[in-house]
């Protein structure tokens, strides 16, 4: 029975059952219009989770580390610079990546816990009189500190400055489950993944495109062959791929697509901030702390909490698989060993969180740690009691 329990990992997330067989299918020919019937749907369900109506939408057999590339290499040339802030694993990841691709990244760097400093960016665009950086690169929700920074900030401070960069934003943890706006907010390129908010297994890497940026790739200089999107457009122009296509996560795309606008996005972004106050009650009722530094920041989807001095948090997730066949995530990078991970996004609901957070209870328990049994659930249990059918009885 060990694979009975919800994940609690940020990422891959659970799959709705309906989901998992949606992916499940016979061999089709992705030449067919059988295969067209289901790129283009799942393409406009993308871009209405986004919610644009002017982003052009890529689906790459990849994963988010893929949508990365497709954004740089399709706009950027080598030596090009892009501004970036690095609060943690995933923002520094894709630093990393820009280096490696020859561009040079100015780095605000910024304590993990924190978010996107607007301020400072606005100080490095107004700075930069000669437009010599090209892109502001945002991690959108930091998966490593359980951090969400203020994209709409942002914005507002590169329009304050006058600079023309392009807005590249990482969504991969927060598209599907925290609000995302990308035409509101005047992203230029947005990246995610399909097993984070779309609830499916790994395997797709998922942009979307400002008509500026994706203009760009008729100058951008990097090289690319299997990520460059006019390839991509070209396939999509006849219904189809430039190479083979994940056919089964695409059908499952379509319908994840479906059933999150189904529910109403907003109804699902609730359901998460309900979830992570919960996850944030218990978290309080334990006498921890997450590792975001304020409530301004906290994340919606995942949650980082710091265990106390000398204690190894690693231990808690080693622990839950071992006894309770419970996935947590552990901490990455500066923040290793400091603090353990309650993934929340995707396909979750109040009852299985607190699952999740009795598992949590349980194992910082038998590990010798001052909790009382019960404590974090019952905070829990008084966020999550009034559920969703009793308000939305309410409002009607
Ligand atoms: C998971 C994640 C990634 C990496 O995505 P992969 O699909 O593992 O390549 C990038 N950024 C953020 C914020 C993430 O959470």
């Amino acid at each position: 029975m060990r694979f009975q329990n919800p994940v609690f990992i940020p990422g891959p997330t659970n799959i709705p059952e309906a989901v998992r067989k949606a992916c499940d299918m016979p061999t089709i020919d992705h030449r067919s219009s059988l295969f067209a019937d289901m790129l283009f749907p799942a393409l406009d369900g993308v871009r209405r989770v986004l919610k644009s109506t002017q982003a052009e939408v890529f689906v790459f057999p990849s994963t988010g580390t893929g949508g990365w590339e497709t954004a740089i290499s399709n706009t950027l040339s080598p030596g090009d610079t892009v501004l970036a802030a690095r609060n943690g694993m995933f923002s520094h990841r894709w630093i990393d990546m820009c280096q490696r691709h020859g561009l040079n990244v100015e780095i605000i760097e910024v304590a993990w816990g924190e978010g996107l400093p607007a301020d400072r960016c606005e100080e490095a665009l107004r700075a930069d009189g000669g437009h010599r950086i090209k892109a502001v690169l945002a991690t959108h929700n930091e998966t490593a500190t359980g951090v969400r920074s203020d994209i709409a900030a942002l914005r507002a401070a590169m329009d304050a400055a006058g600079h023309p960069a392009l807005l590249f934003v990482d969504g991969v943890s927060s598209i599907g489950s925290m609000d995302f706006r990308f035409d509101e907010w005047g992203v230029d390129v947005a990246v995610t993944g399909s097993q984070k908010g779309f609830m499916l297994p790994a395997g797709l890497g998922i942009v979307g495109f400002s008509p500026k940026a994706a203009a760009m790739t008729e100058t951008a200089g990097l090289h690319r062959t299997f990520f460059d999107i006019r390839d991509m457009r070209r396939g999509y122009a006849a219904g189809a791929y430039p190479y083979t296509p994940a056919v089964g996560l695409l059908n499952g795309l379509k319908l994840s697509c479906d059933l999150l606008l189904e529910e109403g996005l907003d109804n699902v972004f609730a359901r998460h901030t309900r979830i992570a106050q919960g996850v944030r009650a218990a978290v309080d009722a334990w006498g921890l702390r997450l590792c975001a530094a304020d409530p301004s920041v906290w994340s919606d989807t995942v949650s980082a909490i710091c265990t106390p001095e000398g204690f190894n948090a690693t231990d808690i997730v080693t622990r839950a698989a071992q006894s309770y066949d419970v996935a947590f995530g552990v901490g990455l990078g500066e923040v290793a060993g400091k603090v353990f991970r309650i993934g929340h996004l995707g396909s979750l609901t109040d009852v299985m969180a607190l699952s999740g957070i009795a598992t949590a209870e349980m194992v910082m328990v038998d590990l010798g740690l001052d909790i009382t049994l019960g404590s974090g659930v019952a905070a829990a249990q008084s966020v999550y009691r009034h559920g969703p059918a009793e308000l939305k009885a309410a409002a009607e």
